[in-house]
């Protein structure tokens, strides 16, 4: 943790004497098997790069953690609600709010709210998360603690910190395009960037993907993580992705896209969004840089 001092900042770089920097603090949840893998590489570089620059960096390891992936009853300690019709949801927004979550939720919270950015560090599977990330998303992002009907999207509880995916594939880029064979990576990552992260208000920036990284011969695995190495340097600069603010919508009219936004996205010949496609051409590449 950095004091207020006189001397030069290590997170801003410049000359100080009012700087109140706290070390910024990075949150990886890591899953994969093997300490041998590729991504456990992917992991390790950022580790060391961001512990290098001043962050302070966690990992959640869910394997190593044998992090349950079911949201279950047993995720509220002492008695439910209702406990004939028991609704996820509903019991753990009022577990939350009582303190009756349960310890290995309670503490994945602690370290969300403590993180600047998280970063998912995973293998693909079937296009998505492999389940225990899954179960670490249905069990920590609960409804009260990182969203409510009011706070999601542009005004989504965590609006302040920034989040990325950062996933290996087996299978090549040419694959998952437009054209490719499993379809365009854009709409693979939008259920993921859009109904997950940006829904809890995150900043998301744009993902790491380290294509066929299982498939490629060593010097290219190599090429790709000395990557990352440069792109952690700045990502905390990072802008990240456009993603539809809440005031495109009329909530009066069934949270529909509003008149005027229509408009302009007709004049441009494109949908607003991957999954708000107004039945247009997706704008390129929209999940994958940011800008677009
Ligand atoms: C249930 C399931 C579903 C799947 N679904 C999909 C899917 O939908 N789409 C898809 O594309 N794939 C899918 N896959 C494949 C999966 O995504 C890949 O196997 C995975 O992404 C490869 O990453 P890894 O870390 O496991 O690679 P590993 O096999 O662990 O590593 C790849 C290579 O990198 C080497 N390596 C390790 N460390 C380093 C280092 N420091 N420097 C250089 N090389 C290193 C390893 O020795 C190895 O040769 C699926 C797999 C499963 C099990």
């Amino acid at each position: 943790m950095l004091e207020r001092s006189s001397k030069v900042c290590l997170i801003c770089s410049v000359l100080s004497t009012g700087c109140f920097n706290m070390a910024k603090k990075v949150l990886i949840v890591y899953a994969h098997q093997s300490p041998a893998s590729f991504n456990a590489a992917a992991k390790n570089v950022a580790v060391e790069v961001l512990t290098a620059k001043g962050y302070t960096v966690e990992v959640s390891d869910l394997y190593a953690m044998k992090f349950k992936a079911t949201a279950t009853t047993e995720d509220i300690t002492g008695d439910v609600k209702n406990a004939e019709h028991f609704c996820y949801g509903n019991e753990t927004k009022l577990a939350w709010e009582e303190g009756k979550l349960s310890a290995d939720i309670t503490e994945e919270q602690r370290k969300v709210t403590e993180a600047d950015l998280i970063v998912f560090q995973f293998p693909i599977y079937w296009l998505s998360v492999p389940a225990i990330m899954k179960g670490w998303i249905d069990r920590v992002l609960t409804l009260g603690f990182a969203y409510t009907p009011e706070k999601r999207y542009s005004n989504g509880v965590f609006k302040d910190k920034k989040v990325m995916l950062s996933f290996t594939t087996h299978e090549a880029e040419s694959t998952l395009s437009a054209n490719g064979i499993h379809g365009d990576i854009n709409v693979v990552l939008w259920p993921l960037q859009n109904g997950v992260l940006y829904y809890c208000g995150f900043q998301v920036l744009a993902p790491q993907i380290f294509w066929a990284a299982s498939g490629v011969p060593t010097e290219a695995r190599n090429a790709m993580l000395e990557a990352w190495r440069t792109r952690l340097q700045t990502l905390l600069e990072e802008e990240p992705l456009r993603f539809s603010p809440l005031d495109y919508f009329d909530e009066e009219k069934g949270f529909q896209v509003k008149p005027e936004v229509l408009e302009k996205h007709a004049a441009q010949k494109v949908g607003v969004a991957v999954g708000i496609h107004l039945g247009m051409p997706l704008p390129a590449n929209s999940q994958l840089k940011a800008g677009v």
